[in-house]
Parts: C-alpha cells; sequence; structure tokens
C-alpha cells in the first residue's frame, strides 16, 4: 500500500559529469528507501525521486549540501510532480541533444585509494598504469564529445572485461560508471623500446639510472625523463633538447623526497598533492644534491610536481627520487602528443620510448604556478587539471570567442556568464601551434555547443589571431586594447564594478597612440578606459630584436640617460655590443624616426644586461627572471627617479638611476645589491605614481596585472606599500597576469559590450 508518498523532478547542473554524480545518487537513494532513477544529460543531472516526503527531503539537502568530491554544483531546481509510482531506483542510460549545458570535468591526479591499488601486490590493478575511478584519471585530455561516456573518449576501443565492467555496473563500487575503467586484462598498456623500435625489457627506473633519456607518453602529451641527479644526462637533455637556458621541472617521488630538495611552506604543499597536481614553482635547498646550474641556470627556484597518474609511479623506485620532466616539444613547437609523432621527432633526443595504446585527444601541458603569501595559486601557465574549468565572470551575453594575444596565447569562450580558457598554445607564429590553436577553438565550440556571435580581438594588426579574427564572417568584431584586456582580467577574477585604477607592466602591447606600451597606468571598467600615466618613452629601435638581445636596449637607457658619457660606459658594461651594431643604434636613433616605448620588460632587460646578468635573452624574460632571482631582497634604499607631468600625463621617468647604477657598478658593488636596489626603486617609482592617480581621480582600487607581475618581489614590495598607503589591491588568482590571462579580459569587455 502506498502511504503518503511524493515525488521530486530535480535538475542539477554544473561539474557532474565524469565526476561520480549517478553512483553517489544511486547509493544515497538506496541508503534512503527512495525509488525513481537518474540521468545524465547534455543539460545536466536529471532526477526523479520518490518517497516520504522527509527522506525526499533529506535527499535533496544532502545531495545539494554534500556532492561528490569532484563535482560543482552551479544551480538546481527541484520541481513537485505527482508520485508515477516507481518501485526501484534506476540508472537511465545517458541521452544525446543539442544544447550541452554540461561542463567537462578537467584531468584528475590520482586519488589516494587507486595509488593503494597499484601499490598492493595482491590487487589485480597492481602496477597498473592506468588505473583510475570516478575520483580520478583522465578526462579532457581523453575526452572527444558530451555527454562524457566512454564511447565518446579515446577508451572507446577498450571494450571492458567481464570484472572490469562487473564494477562498472555496481552502484557500489568506487568504479561504478568510471568511462576510462580499466584493468591490464582489457585497458591501454604500456611499450618500451629503444630508438630502433626494439621493445626493451630492461626496468625504465634502470635505464634512467644510466643516465638514459626517455621519451613519457602523459596525460596531456609527452615529456622527455631524465635521472635529475646526473649531471651528465640534464647536460645531454640540454643539449638534444636545444633548450639553452629555460629551466626544466622535475618531478619527485613524493612530497617527502620534494622536500630534501625545496623548502616547501604548507600551503605549497597543499597545492603540490592537490587534485590538479600542478608544477609548484619554490625555493630550492642550498647544496640539495642536484646540478642546479644546468637545471635552473641562474635561478634559486625549482618547479616541482608529483606523479599524478600511475604511470609516473613507476618511474622511480627506493634509489631514484627524482626527474626532469620537461614537456617533449623542440624549441616553440607543439607539445607531442601522438606515438608516430614521438617516435619521428624525438629519435635524436630521446635514448628510449616510453609509450602507450590510449590516444590523447586534446593536448594538455603542465601547468605552473607559484603559491603568493598570502596561500594564493599565482600562474604562469593554466592547463592540465584546471582546463577546461569554468569561470564566473559578471555579465551573461551571446557567446563569444575572444583570440587572445600573440605568445603564450590562450582563448577563451562564453557561455551565459562563465568563461572558458583554452589550455596554452604558445607562440602562434609557429605554424603548428596556431594550427592547434584553430583545431582548440572548433573543439571548444563542440565541447560547450557554442556558437561565437562576437569575436574578440587584440589591436595588434599583426598578431596571428587578431588577423585569423578580421577573417571571420558573420560575426561581429571587437577590438579591445591589449592593456584594457589586463585590467579588465583582473577585475573579472574579483567581480569588480565600477571604474578602478590599473598599474599594467607587460612586455609589449599595440598603443593607441603608435607607440608600444607596456607600463601603464589607467583608469577605467570594463567598457571602456583611459590612460592616466606611463614609463618615459624611449625609441625602441629594431623592435623584436630589443627583446632578443637586452643589451641593445641597455645601450638606448645609456646613451638616453647620459648622452656621450652612456657611450663610453656601454663600451666597458656590454662587451655584445659591437661597434657595427653600436653605431647603427646611434645613427637610427638621430634619425629620430623610431617607434617609442613605454615597455617595462625592456627597461628590466636593460638592467638585467648592465648587470652583466643576462645580456642575450635566450627566452622570453629571461634577463628579468634572472635579474629578480640575482636581487638582494634586504637592499634598502632606493635610486633617484623623478614623477613628472606632460598635459596631464603622469610620466614615469627611471634615466635619472642610470647614473647612479653605473657608479655603483663602478664602485663593484655586488650585482645583487645594485638589483636589489633597482627593485626597490621601481616598486616605489610604482608606488608614487598610483598615489598621484589617485589625487587625480579620486579611484582607490588598483588592480596589477602584466607579465611583469610574475617578478614576485616587485609585485609583494607593491602589494605592501599599495596596502600601507590606504589601496585596496587586486591581483590575478586563477589565470596568468601574462598574456596567458589576457583573453578572460577580452571576453568580459566584450561580454559588457555585446549584451
Ligand atoms: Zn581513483
Ligand atoms: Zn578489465
Ligand atoms: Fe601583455
Amino acid at each position: 500500500m502506498q502511504v503518503n508518498k511524493s515525488c521530486y523532478k530535480i535538475q542539477i547542473n554544473g561539474i557532474v559529469q565524469g565526476v561520480g554524480f549517478r553512483p553517489h545518487v544511486f547509493r544515497l537513494a538506496s541508503e534512503l528507501g527512495l525509488s525513481g532513477w537518474v540521468l545524465n544529460s547534455s543539460y545536466g543531472v536529471f532526477i526523479e525521486i520518490e518517497g516520504t516526503p522527509d527522506k525526499l527531503d533529506e535527499f535533496v539537502g544532502r545531495i545539494i549540501k554534500s556532492p561528490p568530491p569532484l563535482a560543482l554544483i552551479r544551480e538546481y531546481t527541484v520541481e513537485e510532480i505527482d508520485p508515477p509510482g516507481y518501485e526501484d531506483f534506476n540508472i537511465k542510460e545517458s541521452k544525446n541533444d543539442d544544447s550541452r549545458n554540461v561542463m567537462i570535468s578537467p584531468d584528475i591526479a590520482t586519488c589516494p585509494e587507486c595509488r593503494r591499488d597499484v601499490s598492493d601486490p595482491a590487487d589485480r590493478r597492481y602496477l597498473y598504469p592506468f588505473t583510475n575511478c570516478t575520483n580520478c584519471g583522465p578526462r579532457f585530455t581523453i575526452i572527444k564529445d558530451v555527454p562524457y561516456d566512454r564511447a565518446k573518449t579515446t577508451m572507446a576501443s577498450f571494450p571492458m572485461c567481464p570484472i572490469c565492467q562487473a564494477e562498472y555496473e555496481d552502484p557500489l563500487n568506487r568504479r561504478f560508471h568510471a568511462q576510462p575503467n580499466a584493468c591490464p586484462v582489457c585497458g591501454p598498456h604500456l611499450t618500451l623500446f629503444n630508438r630502433r623500435q626494439e621493445i626493451v625489457l630492461e626496468s625504465v627506473s634502470n635505464l634512467l639510472k644510466k643516465g638514459s633519456i626517455i621519451a613519457v607518453k602523459g596525460l596531456g602529451g609527452f615529456h622527455l625523463a631524465a635521472d635529475a641527479r646526473n649531471r651528465e644526462a640534464v647536460a645531454q637533455l640540454r643539449h638534444r633538447k636545444r633548450r639553452d637556458a629555460k629551466p626544466f621541472a622535475v618531478m619527485t617521488r613524493d612530497l617527502e623526497t620534494a622536500r630534501m630538495y625545496c623548502k616547501i611552506s604548507p600551503d605549497e604543499e597543499q597545492f603540490l598533492i592537490s587534485r590538479q597536481a600542478p608544477i609548484v614553482v619554490m625555493q630550492t635547498r642550498e647544496k640539495n644534491g642536484l646540478p642546479g646550474d644546468i637545471i635552473h641556470p641562474g635561478l634559486n627556484t625549482l618547479g616541482v610536481m608529483l606523479p599524478y597518474t600511475p604511470l609516473h609511479f613507476l618511474l622511480f623506485d627506493d634509489d631514484l627520487n627524482i626527474l626532469i620532466l620537461t614537456s617533449a616539444n623542440i624549441s616553440d613547437e607543439p607539445l607531442i602528443i601522438n606515438n608516430e609523432d614521438a617516435i619521428e621527432k624525438l629519435n635524436d633526443v630521446a635514448d628510449y620510448f616510453l609509450i602507450h595504446n590510449r590516444d590523447i585527444y586534446n593536448p594538455c601541458d603542465d601547468s605552473v604556478i607559484n603559491v603568493t603569501p598570502q596561500g594564493t595559486a599565482h600562474f604562469f601557465r593554466r592547463a592540465r587539471g584546471y582546463v577546461p574549468g569554468a569561470i564566473q565572470i559578471p555579465t551573461s551575453s551571446r557567446p563569444i570567442l575572444a583570440v587572445g594575444s600573440e605568445l603564450k596565447n590562450t582563448f577563451c569562450m562564453t557561455r551565459g556568464n562563465e568563461a572558458y580558457l583554452s589550455q596554452h598554445w604558445g607562440d602562434l607564429n609557429h605554424y603548428n601551434n596556431y594550427l592547434n590553436f584553430l583545431n582548440g577553438i572548433e573543439r571548444f565550440k563542440n565541447m560547450l555547443a557554442v556558437q561565437p556571435e562576437i569575436i574578440v580581438h587584440d589591436l595588434h594588426p599583426e598578431y596571428q589571431a587578431t588577423r585569423w579574427a578580421k577573417s571571420q564572417k558573420e560575426v561581429e568584431l571587437i577590438g579591445v586594447q591589449h592593456h584594457h584586456a589586463h585590467l579588465a582580467s583582473v577585475m573579472a577574477e574579483h567581480d569588480l564594478a565600477g571604474e578602478v585604477l590599473g598599474l599594467i607592466c607587460d612586455g609589449t602591447g599595440w598603443g593607441c597612440d603608435g607607440a608600444v606600451w607596456g607600463c601603464e597606468v589607467l583608469r577605467g571598467d570594463y567598457q571602456n578606459f583611459s590612460r592616466l600615466g606611463h614609463l618615459k618613452y624611449l625609441p625602441l629601435v629594431g623592435g623584436d630584436l630589443s627583446s632578443r638581445r637586452p643589451y641593445r636596449m641597455a645601450f638606448i637607457y645609456l646613451v638616453s640617460a647620459l648622452g656621450d658619457k652612456g657611450i663610453e660606459e656601454a663600451g666597458k658594461l656590454l662587451p655584445n655590443l659591437q661597434p657595427v651594431e653600436r653605431d647603427l643604434i646611434l645613427q637610427r636613433l638621430d634619425s629620430q624616426r623610431e617607434i617609442f616605448t613605454s615597455s617595462c620588460g625592456r627597461l628590466f632587460d636593460a638592467a638585467g644586461a648592465i648587470l652583466g646578468i643576462s645580456p642575450i635573452n635566450h627566452y622570453e624574460g629571461q634577463a628579468a627572471i634572472e635579474l629578480e632571482a640575482c636581487a638582494d631582497r634586504n637592499v634598502h634604499g632606493i635610486y633617484e627617479y623623478s614623477i613628472e607631468t606632460d598635459a596631464g600625463m603622469i610620466i614615469m621617468n627611471s634615466l635619472p638611476m642610470w647614473l647612479e647604477m653605473i657608479q655603483d657598478i663602478n664602485k663593484k658593488l655586488p650585482a645583487g645589491t645594485i638589483a636589489g636596489k633597482f627593485h626597490t626603486t621601481i616598486s616605489d617609482m610604482f608606488l608614487k605614481s598610483l598615489i598621484k592617480a589617485r589625487e587625480n581621480t579620486g579611484l582607490n582600487r588598483v588592480v596589477l596585472s602584466g607579465g611583469v607581475f610574475h617578478n614576485q618581489i616587485i609585485l609583494l614590495e607593491l602589494i605592501q606599500s599599495l596596502t600601507c598607503s590606504g589601496f585596496e589591491v587586486y591581483q590575478h588568482q586563477q589565470v596568468p597576469p601574462g598574456d596567458g590571462g589576457i583573453s578572460l579580459g577580452q571576453a568580459v569587455i566584450a561580454s559588457e559590450r555585446g549584451m
């Protein structure tokens, strides 16, 4: 007899696919003795649940308050309907439909239970590299289409064995409806071979210990692995990868091992062991036994990650606890994801290949962060573990595609008030990166079921992304100034409304006056901005050449600051500057036809070059990064500079400091002392300009963005001094301050304008 039964129809949206939502619902329904069904569709999770009203309310409360660990409920509705008289509880087949509101989960690091499975000799998954469950494993990198089901992933070609199938169908099992579920019987397999493609039976860790370089197929792409303690192996890797100076990341066997090499704060530990498992850049320990000079030349920080798939556990043993694990790409080319490409392109880089037969569909590099004193993430690269997680934005508009910048490109697509940032595509001047970018756009459109109606681009007419945007038909185009996008990007992260001040410091951005901007005090909101001040203009002789050869910019600073004396000092301090190049630059300076720049990146380059730290940039921003690394943080006092006003514009003039810097160099003061004082000077100059901007505008909120804010000394000193001066200061937490975060700002600006 049916007594007093009710029925609720529930719809839940958010990250609900691939996170064990249905089994969770099933278990709860069983526990409470409720009947009905649950269905996963592109619209989200649907539930009809029947039972006594008190049990139903308990059910709803528990689902919403404690969803499965990886789920994120964005919204839900509950509607009472007539009880159909369900007798039991079922999980219905997935529905495929057009409007897809679900979100795809990023890839998730191996959970503790799966880690236990693979380290238990009695378990059938002992040492099985593809072990996963509902709480962990590959997601974004294997998903081809939504809704998320095995058939739509690169696991489709591996039919489950009866035991796996039984786990998959058992609502009480941790692997219930775990789409990538696999075991040694039915799942993907590893193969290890040498350059001649002969199978090798020796263990991977033994080969690594002998100094071999191994190409390892990972979650979002191939890595190159080498024993990080083996100087010869690391040097070989650097040589073969044609990577002159860029720091390598490492993976340690576990957290305890990581502590041997780095000083790890409790906050850093939390990020290391998080399910996103990013590379965390941390201070190294002195005398940690690593050849630091070739792993992270010129730096005292090291990027460390922990194993995030069972395959990684297999690379280590009792005597091998730290590996270089660097993305397998050749210079600035894309990450390699196919076996064939790896074998072909890495044949003279890797000695061995550890490959497997599960395809990587979406390439995704490791994410790189450091942790701020406030305990928040500061992103250098936002990719694996975070993409394609949504970022909430203030407004909802027609679908937007923001195509980002040129270097460190990401794009951003919006659906309602959610912004989806892509993984990093790198420098779009490389054709293959550009192809990946185009391909990525199509995949995001499909994944989000969105057809962008507005395309947003940078004002730089020669950016590849801008050119592509302008070639698109039947869409509305919106051009956004580079530094305005940086500003809006921080505002969006913090959901700021109204006008703010922005200090945006980076290498280059297309300015509204024909100059190359890069150190700008702005006021603005999502709609508009105006420029209140900037670093004093200097001629940029030779454009891009200046960013690759910091000594050229140092010369221009010396000449501009000191005239003939500057030329004389350059002769002593800039050995890379040959007389021919020097005369050519002087001629061009005389001609007065050069483009002008307020680039902050070039100012740091110049300071790095003058101190002999890094006269040539082998990778983007090297001089600035090494200048920061060498700076003595206990130095007090500042060099002379001036803040001037020109037709209402605040001009930060750093030229006066050059005479004093030269004097300090000639006094043979340590480079670290001078670098330290340089940093303090710049921070002070920024503070004073912002105070002036506040006086002029009455605005008290400041957002900080631009690649220069990867510099932790400037960032932290400035935040502290601004806060002491009563400013409300906002920095990035979810996207990089550099150009990898710019597409978010572009999207938000368009979202406000395009409503
Ligand atoms: Zn697991
Ligand atoms: Zn199996
Ligand atoms: Fe920028």
